[in-house]
């Protein structure tokens, strides 16, 4: 499949990377050109704008957040301008769910096709393939798409014909996520300060009743107290927060527990943490509980 790629960042390179591996003709871009090189040495070809990527059957974009895939879709030689009638727009950011409608209705307007792809999982799932694809669209280009998803993750699940509701699913696993960093920072900071060591209580948890990926994952970036590289940075957390709360809004769905999160990541961008993983987030409680500071 001729496949465009846009947004090269720690999510992006690797997906692009196994679309090139599993034999698409891919062309990137990326704002920072020089994230583009390791792709093109390995056969990419290098587009010089957005519109160049849009040469393609299918435009992929794994940008930062809404204001990065509005500007690239909307703006002067954009997707919309620049994508071939018929052609799909596949977003696999997690934008919010107003976003995702507006895209559906501009590409519709435009004789293209708009198809949500958010993702879970990890950079380094990324770079193994194993992310999990959340999809919704048109049947026909989603179906068309499988060889894509196949690409870059191990299962596909198709949830709607609404690209939103993709969107809007993808939210609320990452607020599940929030939920439990700062459920095991909390019980962290508890048994810590009397002495045990994090690595005995993960260990604990995870052959007991938490042994889910989330806990195992996020339980260990606490143990180690890894925040940095971020695999997911704080700001990009907070990002997802916000956009929980707003579907909430939107569907008059209170959330309390988001509203938390919410102020904790303000807490964790106040005191600097924008570039740390976002599980450092859990690590406030600790700090609050007289350790030091996340990421110190
Ligand atoms: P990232 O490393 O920060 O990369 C962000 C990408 O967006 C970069 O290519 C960046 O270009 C580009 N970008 C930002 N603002 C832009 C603008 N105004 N115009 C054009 N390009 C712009 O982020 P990431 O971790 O790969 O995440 C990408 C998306 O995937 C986000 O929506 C995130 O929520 C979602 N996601 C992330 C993870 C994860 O674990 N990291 C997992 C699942 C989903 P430059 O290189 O020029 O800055």
């Amino acid at each position: 499949m001729r496949i465009g790629f846009v947004g090269l960042g720690n999510m992006g390179a690797a997906m692009a990377a196994n679309l090139l591996a599993a034999g698409h003709e891919l062309t990137v871009y990326n704002r920072s050109p020089e994230k583009a090189r390791p792709l093109a040495e390995r056969g990419a070809t290098t587009a010089s704008s957005v519109a160049q990527a849009c040469d393609a059957d299918v435009v992929v974009t794994m940008l930062a957040d809404d204001a990065a895939t509005e500007a690239v879709t909307f703006g002067e030689s954009g997707i919309l301008s620049a994508l071939p009638p018929g052609a799909t727009h596949v977003a696999s950011s997690t934008i919010s769910v107003a976003l995702s409608q507006r895209l559906t209705e501009a590409h519709i307007a435009a004789g293209q096709t708009f198809v949500a792809a958010p993702v879970f999982g990890r950079p380094e799932a990324a770079a193994a393939g194993k992310l999990f694809v959340v999809t919704a669209g048109p049947p026909p280009a989603v179906s068309a798409l499988e060889p894509v998803f196949t690409a870059v993750g191990q299962r596909t699940f198709v949830l709607s014909t609404e690209p939103r509701v993709a969107h809007l699913v993808k939210l609320s696993g990452n607020f599940l996520i929030a939920s439990v960093i700062e459920s095991l920072g909390e019980a962290m900071a508890l048994v810590g300060k009397a002495g045990v060591d994090r690595q005995d209580y993960l260990e604990v948890l995870t052959s007991t009743l938490f042994d889910a990926p989330v806990y195992r994952t996020y339980g260990g970036l606490l143990a180690s107290r890894q925040f940095e590289p971020a695999g997911f940075a704080a700001r990009l957390g907070l990002k997802d927060v916000r956009l929980v709360l707003a579907a909430g809004e939107e569907l008059q769905v209170p959330l309390p527990v988001a509203s938390l999160v919410r102020d904790r990541y303000l807490a964790l961008l106040a005191g600097g943490g924008a570039e740390l993983d976002w599980s450092a987030m859990g690590e406030l409680s600790a700090w609050e509980a007289g350790g030091p500071k996340p990421g110190s």
